[in-house]
């Protein structure tokens, strides 16, 4: 197949758009429509055609639409040509994912209105992960409750995981089979994952995106009574608290902003408040290098992707440091090198590898459509 994709990722205020040549890499449009739902973008539809008259030159060359969805619940993974029984089913689903999937599905039926001749493809965040191990997906609750409820660990950011321990096989020049890699996306949202022969055993996202890592607004690990501590005694409604967990938490709860670059201006200014939300942050992040770590039993690579992992030399150091007696060995040269592409950030002579390693959510969305058109 030859052709283009234009890869959706549709969000509650922003879509976000690219066009891909799925077998070049090729990046051959890309942005973003902000402030949907304000005076200039008044909804989806307006926020497409925005897109749509900016990318007017390629529109000719396209061969598909790639949708990312975040949820795609516990029997939906690979990736979907999209109908309206498909539809019918993902809006079935959206309880499970109130923050992501609503917008996703306003996405996929003003795309599908735009570009009616083209075939639509739902590509899921879940999808790597629908395997994991019974060990690692089960909650240790009820078990009739969670079976109901469809209560299970279903992670998140799984095409980010997934592309990224695949590159960092080829860096290394390994087969994917061999290797036992912990991979760090750390974004506004953020996750890990312990990989196993190119299979994920573990991951820190849950049910929803909101469990593990601290992010940059979303508090992730929490104990789960401190909820119904807030419901039960400081009068916080279920909206209250789902807001207050997934908007104003993580960094910018605690330290007022979510991007690194300024949290990293506070810190320098003095900000003891910006200092305890890095603190925590780098904290949680240890303990989930650890964790993985031990499931592994000794990683043979530690990869960072996205926006905080590929940029923040301070944050990949402070997660790293001091920890020689396992292995793992940081070069502080080359951590602090400004380069963009996949490289090596730890000594030669480090028993495990760490790198640093674009992710490209875009072009595996656009690879996996090509994929699934062709046959
Ligand atoms: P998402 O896709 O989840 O929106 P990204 O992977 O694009 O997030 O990451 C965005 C975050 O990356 C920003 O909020 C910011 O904290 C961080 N970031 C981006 N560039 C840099 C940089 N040069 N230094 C430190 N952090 C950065």
């Amino acid at each position: 197949m030859s052709g283009n994709v234009l890869v959706l990722n549709s969000g509650s205020s922003s879509l976000k758009y690219a066009v891909m040549d799925p077998i070049s890499g090729e990046t051959v449009g890309r942005g973003i429509v902000e402030r949907i739902g304000e005076a200039e973008v008044r909804d989806h539809g307006e926020a497409l055609q925005v897109a749509s008259e900016r990318l007017d030159h390629v529109v000719g060359s396209l061969v598909a639409v790639g949708h990312r969805v975040v949820h795609g619940g516990p029997d939906i993974y690979q990736p979907t040509l999209i109908d309206d029984d498909l539809i019918a089913r993902l809006e079935k689903l959206s309880p499970l994912a109130p923050l992501h999937n609503p917008p996703a599905l306003l996405g996929i039926e003003v795309a599908r209105r735009t570009l009616p001749d083209l075939p639509h493809i739902a590509v899921f965040d879940t999808a790597f992960f629908h395997n994991l191990p019974a060990a690692a997906a089960t909650y240790a609750i009820d078990r009739d409750v969670a079976e109901q409820w469809h209560v299970r660990r279903y992670g998140f950011h799984g095409t980010s995981h997934q592309y990224v321990s695949e590159q960092a096989a080829l860096f290394l020049g390994k087969p994917l089979e061999e290797l036992r890699q912990v991979v760090l996306h750390l974004g506004n949202g953020a996750s890990a994952s312990a990989i196993v022969g190119g299979r994920p055993v573990d991951t820190s996202m849950g049910l929803t995106p909101l469990e593990g890592l601290v992010m940059g607004t979303r508090s992730g690990d929490i104990d789960p009574g401190v909820l119904v501590y807030l419901w039960r005694t400081a009068g916080m409604s279920v909206e209250d608290i789902e807001d207050m967990l997934n908007h104003s938490a993580g960094v910018r709860g605690l330290g007022g902003e979510n991007d690194f670059r300024l949290l990293h201006k506070r810190i320098d200014a003095g900000d003891e408040d910006a200092r305890l939300a890095y603190d925590v942050y780098i904290h949680r992040l240890r303990k989930y290098i650890g964790a993985y770590l031990a499931l592994l039993g000794g990683a043979d690579v530690i990869t960072f992707t996205a926006g905080v992992g590929e940029n923040d030399a301070a944050v990949r150091r402070d997660a790293l440091r001091g920890l020689q007696r396992l292995g793992i060995e940081l070069d502080e040269e080359r951590n602090a090198s400004p380069e963009r592409t996949a490289r090596r950030i730890s000594t030669d002579e480090s028993p495990t590898a760490v790198l640093v390693v674009p992710t490209n959510e875009e072009l595996a969305i656009a690879r996996a459509c090509a994929d699934l058109v062709k046959g």
